[in-house]
């Protein structure tokens, strides 16, 4: 960035989040504005998003319609409590995404992030299994490699190492973890999803077995995991988890934060796979990113069972200040509607073709040793330097970056995850230009 841009601009007291804060404030990239599928940073640059931001603006940056709903829902109602007290947007914004939702997911609470919402979903397992005189059910099970945000609920069942391990005496207790499914040899380089591995699940089954499946409350899975690079579930794994949760009364939740509101070319992952849990986290694209939201959508018999059960006035004792804040259900309301006037999620599907041969090209590039790929996601795996997992991945981010195209990197996998109104025309730069930084990045 130029002196210029930072001038009068201090750095020092902000304490960035996931960021390697010495390295960043020495060589900082910052934007200043979005449109359509650019940022432009402080210095004028156009940036390609190659990301959707992270995941989250799916309609793209900067949608009028979007914008002019929020700015509308500030100087109308600009904040309501959800407690006692309600206002037409929230139970509005509720009954659309009840309406998009699969089977009869068909109530929804309301959280203002995606870490929020599966620590509630957590809860409404425990307050489920409770209100049923299930209560011997303590355990969750979670997955190595998975990712579901920074709260205490979220890093129990989170598969990540150094998310978990400085808390881990804090932790909730009896939590396992299924085996991930990426690392099979004859996977690699795999398009769509991967042939080997559905037998993976049968690692519910072992646990239900050692421990009683009547221990068990919940499983918690990303159906494609994002975060640790874009892994994709092999063909019958889903469903081999759901029928294993079947059998033994566990409920199936799915981390949809990334996956949901059209990423893979359905409304959720478990459209496009075909199978629908009892619990579902959403985040991110449910307002297009633009103002905070998350929430959780629950199986009918599942809410019946915890209010109807329930003696007490309040049936469930949890909630947030900002739960359905009125600009976040303004944005989000605006943003369905985008997502079906413009036909968004079926555009992504038919772009997933093209998008697959697009980055498939990247296979001869140095250092590249697997490359996957979902809808519009992808994730191209380089080798790691000796010693210093990562480096090259970030290497490759900030020559991308100077180039003009954001991408993500987690350890050395560089995930693409583009805004789902991105141009053929686009994504052939989006791959031109990684390519170049591969070529260039030793
Ligand atoms: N779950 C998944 C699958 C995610 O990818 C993320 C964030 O990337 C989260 C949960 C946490 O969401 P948030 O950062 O909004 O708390």
């Amino acid at each position: 960035m130029s002196q210029t841009a930072l001038s009068g601009l201090s750095l020092d007291e902000l304490w960035m989040p996931f960021t390697a804060n010495k390295a960043f404030k020495k060589a900082p990239r910052l934007v200043a504005s979005a449109k359509g599928m650019y940022y432009t940073d402080v210095d004028g640059n156009e940036i390609l998003d190659g990301t959707a931001g992270l995941w989250c603006v799916n309609a793209g940056h900067g949608r009028e319609q979007i914008v002019e709903a929020i700015a509308r829902s500030a100087a109308t109602l600009d904040y309501a409590p959800g407690f006692n007290l309600g206002h037409p947007l929230s139970f509005q914004l509720a009954t659309q995404l009840a309406e998009l939702a699969p089977g009869d997911l068909d109530h929804v609470f309301f959280t203002n992030s995606g870490s929020e919402a599966i620590d509630s979903a957590l809860k409404i397992a425990i307050a489920y299994h409770q209100a049923r005189g299930d209560g011997q059910r303590t355990r969750f099970v979670g997955r190595q490699r998975g990712y579901h945000g920074v709260g205490f609920g979220g890093i129990a069942v989170g598969g990540i190492p150094a998310n978990r391990n400085p808390y881990l005496p804090y932790l909730m207790p009896h939590v396992d973890h299924l085996p991930h499914t990426h690392g099979i040899a004859g996977n690699f380089f795999s398009k769509g999803q991967p042939a080997e591995g559905a037998d993976l699940a049968d690692a519910l089954e072992a646990l239900a077995q050692q421990h009683g499946g009547d221990t068990i409350a919940a499983v918690v899975v990303e159906p494609v995991a994002g975060s640790t690079g874009v892994l994709i579930p092999p063909v019958g794994y889903l469903e081999r988890l759901r029928a294993i949760c079947d059998a033994h009364g566990i409920l199936l939740i799915f981390d949809e934060v990334i996956t949901g509101f059209g990423r893979l070319g359905a409304p959720f992952a478990a459209d496009y796979f075909g199978v629908v849990p009892d619990l579902m986290t959403v985040a991110k694209g449910i307002t297009n990113g633009n103002v905070p939201m998350g929430a959780v959508f629950v199986r009918h018999g599942i809410h019946d069972a915890v209010v109807n059960t329930s003696t007490s006035g309040i049936e469930f004792f949890h909630g947030y200040t900002y739960s359905g804040h009125p600009l976040a259900c303004a944005a989000g309301l605006a943003t369905l509607e985008v997502y079906r006037e413009e036909g968004l999620f079926a555009r992504a599907a038919d772009l997933a073709a093209y998008w697959q041969d697009a980055v498939h090209s990247l296979r001869d590039k140095p250092y590249v040793i697997d490359i996957r790929n979902i809808g519009l996601v992808a994730g191209i795996e380089l080798e790691s330097r000796p010693g210093a997992v990562g480096a090259r991945a970030m290497d490759c981010h900030i020559d991308c970056f100077r180039t003009g195209l954001l991408i993500r990197t987690t350890a050395d996998t560089i995930a693409l995850s583009p805004p789902l109104i991105i141009e053929r025309a686009q994504i052939d730069q989006v791959v031109d230009l990684l390519g170049r930084a591969l070529q260039r990045v030793a």
